[in-house]
C-alpha cells in the first residue's frame, strides 16, 4: 500500500526556491482501516473490501472523521514567510520553525514571475538584507535586526499533522480562493499524499476535493 516509517524522504520543488518534503508517515491507509474495523469488529474478506470501506467513510454524513486521525505525517517545508503565516493558522497540527532569533537569515527571498517592477522589488529585498547585515555587524541582536526583512524571505519549518487535519488544510488551500503561492504548496503535498495513502487520497479527491476545485 502506501509509504511507511523509514521510507526515503521525498521532496518536491515549489516556487523559485522552496520545497515540500515528506519526512515520515505513520499508519497510512491501513491505520484508517484499523480505526474503522475496531468499531465494527469486522474483517475484510478481500482487499477490495478495505477499499470500499475507506470510500464509504470518506462519503459518509455525518463524518466518521476520527478514523482518519490514526495516520500521521511529518512534513518539511521551505516557503516564503507570508505562506508560513497562513499555514500556521491551521491549529490542529504541530509546528517548529527556523528561529531568526538564533539563526542568521539566509539571503533567500521569493521573486514572483510575470509581475511588473520585479527589478525594483529585488533591489528592495537586497537593500533589506544589506541593512540587516549592517545592523548585525554594528552589534544589533539578530532578533531585532530581522525586523527590516520582508515577508517574501524564505523560512523553514516542520509540520506534524494527522490525515484528517491534512485534508482540511488541502481543501482550504487548494481552493481557488486561496493565495496562488500557498496553492502550489498544497498541490505538492497532495502529490506526496497520494503516494503515501493512495486509497484515502483517491477517495478524498473524488468525494471532497472535486466539490471545491
Ligand atoms: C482563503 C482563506 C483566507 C483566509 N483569510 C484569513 C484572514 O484574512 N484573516 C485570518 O485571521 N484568517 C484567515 N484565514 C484563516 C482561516 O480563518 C482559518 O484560521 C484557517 O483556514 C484554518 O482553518 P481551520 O480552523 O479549519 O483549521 P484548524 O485550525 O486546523 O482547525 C481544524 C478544525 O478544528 C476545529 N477547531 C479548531 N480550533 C477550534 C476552536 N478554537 N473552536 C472550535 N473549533 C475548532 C474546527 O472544526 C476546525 O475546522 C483564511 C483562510 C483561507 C483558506
Amino acid at each position: 500500500m502506501g509509504l511507511l516509517w523509514g521510507d526515503i524522504m521525498k521532496r518536491i520543488p515549489v516556487l523559485d526556491k522552496g520545497w515540500v518534503q515528506l519526512e515520515e508517515c505513520m499508519g497510512g491507509d491501513e491505520a484508517v482501516i484499523r480505526g474503522a474495523r475496531i468499531c465494527y469488529q469486522s474483517h475484510a474478506q478481500s482487499p477490495e473490501d478495505d477499499v470500499r470501506l475507506i470510500r464509504r467513510l470518506m462519503k459518509s454524513e455525518p463524518k466518521h472523521n476520527t478514523v482518519f486521525e490514526h495516520a500521521v505525517f511529518r512534513w518539511g517545508v521551505k516557503c516564503p514567510i507570508f505562506v508560513a503565516r497562513q499555514w500556521m493558522r491551521h491549529r490542529i497540527g504541530s509546528f517548529n520553525e527556523k528561529s531568526l532569533r538564533y539563526c542568521a537569515a539566509s539571503r533567500e527571498y521569493y521573486v514572483p514571475v510575470d509581475e511588473l517592477h520585479t527589478d525594483e522589488y529585488i533591489r528592495h529585498m537586497e537593500a533589506g538584507f544589506d541593512l540587516y547585515e549592517k545592523l548585525i555587524a554594528a552589534g544589533w541582536k539578530k532578533e531585532r535586526a530581522r525586523a527590516v526583512l520582508g515577508l517574501g524571505v524564505y523560512t523553514e519549518f516542520i509540520w506534524t499533522v494527522n490525515a484528517w487535519s491534512l485534508m482540511n488544510w488541502l481543501t482550504k488551500r487548494i481552493h481557488p480562493s486561496a493565495q496562488w503561492e500557498h496553492r502550489q504548496y498544497a498541490l505538492g503535498v497532495l502529490q506526496l499524499y497520494e503516494e503515501a495513502m493512495p486509497i484515502t487520497a483517491q477517495a478524498f479527491k473524488e468525494f471532497v476535493l472535486k466539490q471545491v476545485v
